[in-house]
């Protein structure tokens, strides 16, 4: 097959190098990556990613798959290869009746969430609208309803798959097992199905925190979530302000029916906040608190998960956060308490942790580039005494070890997942991901 005849082959449309749309094309979230491919092949529908699967063995090419394009690693993109873009698929079907959302392989969270908030059902995703559903999902999933309903990978409950070989699967329950968190590995899922909860107003917002109480803040963060009832999630993420002083924002988002709730008096009460945005609002407004520019800023993000976080590791992240003399990004600690701990159909280990700390470095000068990745590496060195389970997929850079992907399965998981890709896909065509290879 050449190029003109996938063009026709396509229910979509093929993007070349020459053609005008091609550099918004190939952008991702994380400009750090430059990548020019050979061929996009914009996706419609099973059909076209199975037809884009054989013009990409044909002609010997290697294959990336685009949905948001959100991976910081860049796996969206590759140099002289096919890309496979899902980002035209974007209609999220909802069945309100027996609460379940059908999520095209290219949807974003904000299609998601305007689809099912109509309805007044939500599932727990991504905090950026922009970010895709399915790469989100495949790689777990924590954001502002974590701790009332799980992971959003905890949610899903089916799924349909094109795999290399050009089979259109419905995965059964071995593979939607897999599929729950083992990432792109095993096939283009051109549909994700999710399990709907009810819910349209929360009390969330942002709570901001500076001068000598950040410190009191961080560690009060700490232990309301420590003793949170599961309708409270809550991240919060570490910062500096133009002076370059550790600057904290904690954001709560609490589900139950009260409006001032009682959880949250200690973190409202705090010494140091000096913007207090916690209120009752519609969901979707929570989920448009937090946003970041698409393929602006440079990126490079690493960190571990923890059990604990002692007054000593408090102490690390307020130093590291100030440590590179300039504005670094942000470190970013996700509390795991909650429903993640009530499921176990899926392959992740890292869920009985009681966060997630990431360091992502964050600038726009490509001079910077080797003191912004030093910083985020020094800064997840600093957090690697406390670490447990592995890394976080759907954060982790291309340069991550095997190693570190294993261990956010554990090692008998990983063999369950290994035998799993030989099935769908020996040839380990997917391998532009946090890579799962065969079983020998
Ligand atoms: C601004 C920002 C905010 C984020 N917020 C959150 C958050 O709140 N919670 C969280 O858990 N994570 C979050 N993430 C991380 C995000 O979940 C991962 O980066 C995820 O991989 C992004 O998926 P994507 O489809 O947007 O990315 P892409 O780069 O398009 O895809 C990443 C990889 O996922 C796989 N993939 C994507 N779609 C498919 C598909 N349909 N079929 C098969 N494989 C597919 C492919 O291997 C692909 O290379 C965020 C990232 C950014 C940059």
């Amino acid at each position: 097959m050449d190029v003109a005849e996938l063009t026709r082959a396509l229910a979509g449309e093929v993007v070349l190098p020459d053609d005008p749309g091609y550099d918004v094309a190939r952008r991702g979230f994380n400009a750090l990556v430059d990548r020019r491919p050979a061929v996009i092949a914009r996706c419609l529908g099973a059909a076209d990613v199975a037809a884009a699967f054989a013009f990409a063995a044909g002609n010997g090419l290697e294959i990336a798959v685009r949905g948001g394009g959100h991976n910081p690693a860049g796996h969206c993109v590759l140099d002289d290869g096919l890309v496979i873009d899902l980002s035209r698929m974007r209609t999220v079907k909802v069945d309100a009746d027996a609460r379940i959302a059908r999520a095209p392989g290219g949807s974003t969270w904000l299609d998601f969430d305007t689809a099912t908030q109509a309805a007044g059902l939500v599932t727990p995703g991504g905090i950026v609208g922009s970010t895709g559903v399915c790469g989100l999902t495949l790689g777990g999933g924590i954001g502002h309803l974590t701790a009332q309903f799980g992971l959003t990978c905890d949610n899903l409950v089916g799924a349909e798959l094109v795999t290399p070989g050009g089979s259109v699967v419905e995965a059964d329950e071995e593979l939607l097992w897999a599929l729950r968190g083992g990432g792109g590995n095993f096939g283009v899922a051109t549909r994700l199905d999710f399990r709907l909860h009810p819910l349209e107003r929360v009390v969330g917002g942002l709570l901001t925190y500076t001068g000598k109480g950040v410190r009191d803040a961080f560690r009060t963060f700490r232990d309301v979530v420590a003793d949170a009832p599961q309708d409270l999630s809550c991240q919060a993420v570490l910062g500096v302000d133009e002076a370059l002083a550790p600057v904290l924002v904690v954001i709560p988002c609490y589900t139950g029916t009260a409006s001032d709730p009682e959880e949250l008096r200690a973190l409202r009460s705090a010494p140091g906040l000096i913007d207090d945005g916690v209120r009752e609002r519609p969901f979707a407004e929570q989920q448009s608190l937090v946003d970041s520019p698409y393929g602006e800023n440079r990126h490079y993000w690493k960190g571990h998960f923890v059990n604990e976080l002692p007054d000593e590791l408090v102490d690390e992240l307020l130093g590291r956060v100030v440590a590179l003399g300039r504005p670094p990004g942000d470190v970013l600690i996700e509390s795991l308490h909650g429903a993640p701990k009530d499921f176990d159909e899926s392959a992740l280990g890292y869920r009985t942790a009681a966060f997630n700390v990431s360091a992502m470095a964050t600038w726009d000068d490509p001079a910077l580039d080797a003191e912004h990745i030093a910083w985020a590496r020094e800064t997840a060195a600093a957090v690697q005494p406390w670490a447990v389970s592995g890394g976080y997929a759907n954060y982790m850079q291309a340069d991550e070890p095997i190693e570190r992907v294993r261990a956010a399965f554990g090692a008998e998981a990983f063999e369950r997942l290994q035998a799993l890709k030989r099935r769908y896909d020996p040839g380990n065509v997917l391998r532009r991901n946090q890579n799962i290879p065969p079983l020998a």
